[in-house]
């Protein structure tokens, strides 16, 4: 697909699946957040329904709700565009209902379509993960272990249906990234930052740290993790949040696994709230957390589906973020299990069951308010007002491989000048792989296994 002649169909009415597969290749569009699915990866003529995910399910992170507010215009046409090309019957703006101004602004775009239509959502958490979105948004539920597409769906969140625009009306690659910086911080903000930027110099953005033992979150608080100031800005980054050492969600993030089965094995009471609160289980698919710690702290390997499933854990972190009262780590041990079945190739269960969607889910869900007292973040919600300026960087850092797939190749030497958006490595060929733009002007002054340096030296 690399080398297609994108400029002879970027902007015609009409494209093909291959030809809008090779725009979205062409331009590195990952998604923007997760894991960074490849997004061009997606595009299927099985799609029947297109969601916009604006739900952002983590606490504190506040990119997606006003890049909707700002480029509701750009976003919804990019969405069509895909939806036409691919054949989608609808398109689905999921987003709650206290994102007013992102509601307004699709009010506004879609009042003549009838094909596009908004979707309310629970405030609750994990509203915003893709499988819970979808349930919510059409009823539909994806089957555990497999992907939207089985249910007719493909999902896109806000900020890469807006990288989607800019690459077909704009011709502009990815860049530059959204993403919140909140916590011990001055001044909470939401940045458009160049890619390959320091989490350090990112953080700076919010003004002052004011704790004296900051940690670094990259991501939410549940499903983020701990990153040095040296560690770099991704096409997949979305947030950095400051926290103190000793707070209760870095000393979750800092448990050590084999402490955690201890504390499991003595304080474990199979009372089963994780499992009756876990969002997984409650869309019927194959994870039962409690089952999981009564058959790893005992240790009993006659029944070995608990530890099987481990493989239809999201890793959404409910379990020991909130649910437990023993202040156990399901999530943590369910992932340390998880890892070593696929070190020692043992394969995902091919056709779990699959039970009906629980009939008290509703009222079994977490709603966001709540989490956030629990895990103690009341006093960091606060909003993040978006920046569109682009921040200054005079040393960009990228990684040739910053998503799922394969990484790509540098196609640059030492001592070349570039320019912003120009490629510098390309995508992989045959495999699901994409190219690396140059996200700032400047000098190519090292190239590594992993990354390419660009410093903006005259
Ligand atoms: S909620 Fe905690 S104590 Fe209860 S079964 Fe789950 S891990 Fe055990
Ligand atoms: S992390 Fe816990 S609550 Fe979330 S899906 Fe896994 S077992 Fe369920």
């Amino acid at each position: 697909m690399a080398g297609t002649d994108i400029t002879m169909t970027i902007n015609q009415q009409n494209m093909t699946i291959e030809e809008l597969k090779a725009v979205m290749q062409e331009y590195g569009i990952a998604g923007a957040g997760g894991a960074g699915f490849p997004s061009y990866g997606k595009l299927s003529e099985k799609i029947e329904t297109l969601i916009l995910n604006c739900a952002e399910c983590e606490p504190l992170i506040k990119v997606h709700r006003q890049m909707l507010a700002l480029h509701a215009k750009g976003i919804i046409a990019a969405l069509r565009r895909v939806a036409e090309t691919v054949g989608a019957s609808e398109i689905l703006i999921a987003l709650k209902p206290s994102y007013k101004e992102a509601i307004e602004a699709v009010e506004a775009e879609i009042i003549h379509t009838p094909q596009v239509a908004i979707r309310y959502l629970k405030e609750a958490y994990p509203v915003g993960d893709e499988v819970v979105t979808i349930y919510e948004a059409t009823g539909k539920v994806v089957p555990p272990g497999s992907i939207p597409i089985e249910v007719g769906v493909a999902v896109f969140n806000v900020e890469t249906a807006y990288n989607i625009y800019l690459a077909i009306e704009k011709k502009q690659p990815v860049s530059y990234k959204y993403l919140t910086i909140a916590g011990e911080v001055e001044n909470p903000v939401t940045v458009k930052l160049p890619i390959g930027m320091s989490v350090k110099e990112a953080v700076s953005f919010g003004g002052n740290i004011t704790t004296k033992d900051p940690v670094f979150l990259a991501g939410g608080p549940m499903t983020g993790s701990i990153v040095k100031g040296h560690e770099l800005i991704t096409k997949t980054s979305n947030a950095i949040l400051v926290l103190p050492s000793d707070h209760y969600v870095i000393r979750k993030k800092n448990s050590n696994a084999v402490i955690d089965m201890q504390r499991a094995m003595a304080s474990c009471c199979q009372c089963r709230m994780c499992t009756d609160l876990c969002p997984r289980y409650l869309l019927g698919h194959p994870i039962e957390p409690h089952e999981f710690m009564r058959s790893a702290t005992t240790g009993v390997t006659k029944n070995l589906s608990p530890f099987l499933d481990t493989y239809f854990c999201s890793s959404c972190g409910l379990c020991e973020m909130f649910s437990c009262m023993q202040n156990l780590s399901p999530r943590s041990l369910i992932n340390a299990y998880k890892n070593g079945l696929i070190q020692n190739g043992v394969k995902k269960p091919e056709h779990p069951e699959q039970s009906p969607v629980n009939l008290i889910r509703e009222y079994r869900m977490v709603p966001e308010e709540r989490l956030i007292a629990r895990i103690d973040l009341e006093k960091y919600d606060s909003p993040a007002p978006l920046k569109e300026e682009t921040k200054h960087a005079d040393t960009v850092k990228l990684l040739l491989k910053q998503h799922i797939g394969a990484p790509a190749s540098c196609v640059v030497t030492i001592g070349q000048r570039v320019t912003s958006g120009e490629m510098i490595a390309k995508a992989a060929p045959g495999a699901l792989s994409l190219p690396v733009h140059a996200s700032i002007d400047g000098v190519i002054t090292e190239i590594g296994e992993t990354f390419i340096t660009i410093s903006n030296i005259s």
